[in-house]
């Protein structure tokens, strides 16, 4: 109320007052006609930050969107027709909101499709172990003895060295609850396969670090180059022949593997965009990856997202807002074999990436959006303080100045981009990620609402920054995006997602 008094007393329009409604009676009270003309002037004259949020927090398709995501198409790797169904349904689903719509084709350079992976144990007590294979595990049969290794130590595997070679290792993985847990299992496993290199094992299981049976998939360091087959196997079957061993038994396992392996093959991004009225040169791209692994129906890693892009364009496009700059909205592919679609889009986009002013990525499921990392990036901080201010009653927003990696702001910020990734609350990501679980009843529905309200006015915001807010956003060179790894030590990080050499060798990024 005392914001409306001092707006009436200096006369300014109310672009920013939150709720007139509930202002209505106090006003008539006061002067009758003229305020409750101000006060229409007041609803008529919300501003398109307010108008966006109210929008993507009203009744939108969003939810019914991510179902046919989830439970029409399902888990959709690159390469299956799962994928390519989700290709057609993204292109009609942005198409349909009246946007520009294309898919931007690429190239994959391996096609990896998982069908089966069975087991059978050898030793005390019949067991049919459930396990599956990592990413790029040859089509076999694989017969080993099985060497434990306690958690996959130096020390471990050197005590064992003698054993160790053209033998099965088991390791021991502590439990992962959220995405700490997920960066520790992947540095962990990252280590475990240069041990096992080095030693000259014939393959790795790893304890599947969720309990009660769940499985899950994911990359190895050397992506497609890995050449021990690398299993995932229930932690309660992994802890049974742990202990066997442990108690002196002879545990043997003959696992056999049915995957489908290819050459290159072609697969597509899908991209909306609305076109900048003041610089339409300008460019902010928000993205979301469609792929998903094979495993449940990607639904918080990443449909939930998916969705939400699409959310945004169309209200954008209903509401007829028309931004300063120009909004692509980027439904990647190829995300989870290693970004491979957004980093096509930088090869592509080359010459104009000087023109890009912020690429974001939203990745980490439904969980309440709590801030985003700014990825080396200072300068980005407090813009993104700015812009998130008509959204501030869902925040407080913490801004951390960390680099990802790990998704598809990944190539921009090898370029230079400025570029950000959404942080979240666990929720149900970290349980779920990458496992048969990740299905459309696990997203939470109205933290994801809230989400699109809150990343679609970030989105806006940046597309409407004055130019010289704007100005601070510029390209890094490669020294400056390599003091940004230097200065967090991100080598290992890279090279745990095998991008660490791409980078070095001037494959990816910046000259
Ligand atoms: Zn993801």
């Amino acid at each position: 109320m005392q914001l409306l008094k001092q707006l009436i007393l200096e006369n300014k329009t109310m672009i920013y007052m939150k709720n007139p409604f509930a202002n209505i009676k106090i006003i008539s009270r006061i002067c009758g006609f003229v305020l409750i003309m101000m006060l229409s002037l007041a609803v008529t004259s919300q501003s398109d930050y307010e108008l966006l949020r109210d929008a993507m927090l009203g009744e939108t398709p969003i939810a019914d969107d991510l179902k046919e995501l989830c439970e029409d198409i399902g888990g959709r790797i690159t390469g299956s027709k799962a994928n390519k169904a989700s290709v057609n349904w993204a292109f009609s689903k942005l198409n349909a909101t009246g946007l520009k719509t294309w898919k931007d084709g690429f190239e994959m350079p391996v096609l990896w499709l998982p069908q089966t992976t069975k087991s059978r144990l050898f030793g005390p007590g019949a067991k049919t172990p459930i396990l599956v294979s990592k990413y790029g595990t040859e089509r076999g049969i694989y017969s080993s003895k099985i060497v434990g290794v306690g958690t996959g130590t130096e020390e471990e595997f050197e005590s064992k060295s003698e054993v160790i070679k053209d033998r099965f290792v088991i390791v021991e993985t502590e439990l992962c609850l959220d995405i700490n847990g997920l960066f520790a299992e992947y540095a962990h496993a990252a280590k475990v396969e240069e041990l096992a290199y080095k030693h000259g094992a014939k393959g790795i299981i790893f304890m599947s670090s969720r309990p009660k049976g769940l499985l899950y998939r994911f990359i190895t360091s050397r992506g497609t180059s890995a050449i021990i087959p690398q299993f995932i196997m229930a932690r309660e079957d992994a802890r049974f022949i742990m202990d066997e061993i442990a108690r002196g038994q002879h545990m043997e396992i003959t696992i056999t593997v049915n995957s489908q392996k290819g050459g290159s093959f072609q697969s597509q991004n899908v991209i909306a965009e609305i076109p900048g009225t003041k610089y339409p040169d300008e460019v902010i791209v928000i993205g979301a990856h469609l792929d998903s692994w094979a495993m449940g129906q990607g639904a918080n890693d990443n449909g939930c997202n998916v969705s939400m892009m699409i959310d945004i364009a169309r209200q954008i496009k209903a509401l007829n807002i028309q931004p300063d700059r120009t909004i692509r909205f980027a439904l990647w592919n190829g995300e989870e074999q290693g970004y491979f679609g957004s980093w096509d889009y930088t090869k592509e986009n080359l010459e104009t990436l000087d023109n890009h002013i912020m690429a974001l990525s939203v990745d980490i499921g439904s969980g309440g959006i709590t801030g985003f990392f700014t990825n080396g990036r200072q300068e980005l901080m407090g813009i993104v303080d700015k812009v998130l201010e008509p959204v501030s009653e869902y925040g407080p927003f913490t801004q951390l100045n960390i680099p990802i990696v790990g998704t598809d702001n990944f190539d921009f910020m090898l370029q230079g981009v400025p570029n950000l990734v959404a942080n979240h609350k666990p929720f149900n990501y970290g349980l779920n990620y990458h496992a048969s679980t990740d299905t459309y009843d696990k997203v939470d529905i109205e933290s994801l609402k809230q989400n699109a309200a809150i990343v679609a006015v970030l989105t806006l915001g940046f597309a409407n920054l004055d130019p010289e807010e704007a100005a601070v956003l510029k390209r890094q060179t490669r020294e400056e995006v390599q003091d940004v790894f230097d200065k967090s030590n991100l080598e290992f990080t890279m090279r745990m997602f095998n991008v660490w050499e791409p980078w070095i060798n001037g494959e990816r990024g910046i000259k």
